[in-house]
């Protein structure tokens, strides 16, 4: 983390994340679990979602990693908690886009803490650890969606 370069309100950001991750444990209730790993980096996530009629009902993680890797799933849940399928998958669209450099995405307020991690989409390798929640996030959907 030493070698990014991030705007220190931003970084503080993510240690905070880092440090207290929102969400974090087992989910007894869970109606789909997706596992996802970015060996390059040694990032490792279990979410755990409860989804009832298509609506995110509660949202938990359990891993560890790299801070970018576990502050984006804490962030991420804490965003999802409450919200539509297609709400969560039009959040997933908007960090991917701001991932891949798309400044409109950055600013959009809705992304709430997740803005913060703009700053990793200059470094590339560090890219697929910030995307890891997300990619659990829509394969998690399609699961539920081909489960239910
Ligand atoms: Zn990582």
């Amino acid at each position: 983390m030493s070698d990014l370069n991030l705007n220190s309100l931003y970084q503080e950001l993510i240690l905070d994340h880092y440090r207290k991750p929102r969400n974090k444990g087992e989910l007894p209730e869970k109606t789909v679990e997706i596992h996802m790993a970015n060996p390059v980096c040694g990032d490792e996530i279990r979410l755990q979602l409860q989804i009832e009629d298509d609506k995110i009902v509660e949202a938990r993680h359990v891993g560890q990693g790299c801070s970018i890797s576990q502050a984006a799933v804490s962030m991420m849940t804490h965003l999802i908690k409450g919200r539509e399928l297609t709400e969560a998958e039009g959040v997933a669209e908007r960090f991917t886009a701001m991932m891949h450099g798309d400044e409109e995405a950055a600013r959009d307020r809705s992304m709430g803490d997740l803005r913060a991690l703009q700053g990793v989409s200059k470094f590339p390798v560090r890219i697929k650890c910030a995307l890891l929640a997300f990619d659990a996030l829509q394969e998690a959907i399609k699961k539920d969606r081909v489960e239910s």
